[in-house]
């Protein structure tokens, strides 16, 4: 692990609900998409089910794609933003037979405004490391998808919506061909 526990669960959440909204149509049209994104990420806390809930979350796509298209200093000024915004105050918890970890909104708290926090107490950690080159966009050609790269050697090209399998396919039809000719 590189990052603590909470960090890289936070960074891999955000990066999944920003690719919500990407190269395969909107991945998070209903409750009950929000409702699987909720377990898939094993998200604890208030959960309301409800269009009001969705629509806060869906709106908190683009202001989090914008941290993996800024430059450092714009990056920062996102995220003090972010927890200027929703009052971050960040306390040393324990639940569910998680380890002490940090929240810095109450467990109460609308799952948006929730997301939003840990999403931008993650990339202060990324700030702290000098590992901001971490968050990438996606190389595969008309992919925008956003990355976060949590291998140890930086070597993550590709989203998680299957353009690593795209990407190893089109260099192997390009071999075959550069072989006929
Ligand atoms: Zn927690
Ligand atoms: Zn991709």
């Amino acid at each position: 692990m590189l990052f603590a526990h909470d960090t890289e669960c936070s960074l891999i959440a955000a990066a999944a609900l920003v690719n919500t909204a990407g190269r395969d149509g909107d991945l998070l049209p209903d409750v009950a998409a929000l409702d699987a994104f909720f377990a898939r990420h094993a998200y604890t806390g208030r959960h309301e089910h409800t269009e009001a809930e969705l629509h806060a979350v869906r709106e908190l796509r683009p202001r989090l794609r914008r941290i993996w298209h800024a430059d450092p200093p714009e990056i920062v000024t996102l995220v003090n933003g972010l927890l200027l915004e929703h009052r971050a105050l960040p306390q040393l918890i324990e639940h569910d037979d998680e380890p002490y970890h940090l929240h810095a909104v109450p467990r109460d708290a609308p799952l948006a405004t929730r997301i939003a926090v840990e999403a931008a107490m993650a990339v202060a950690d990324l700030v702290r490391a000098g590992e901001l080159r971490r968050l990438r966009i996606c190389e595969f050609p008309d992919c925008d998808n956003v990355v976060v790269d949590l291998s140890r050697n930086r070597s993550r090209r590709f989203c998680e919506a299957g353009c690593g399998n795209r990407a190893a396919v089109t260099a192997y039809r390009a071999r075959r061909a550069a072989g006929r000719s």
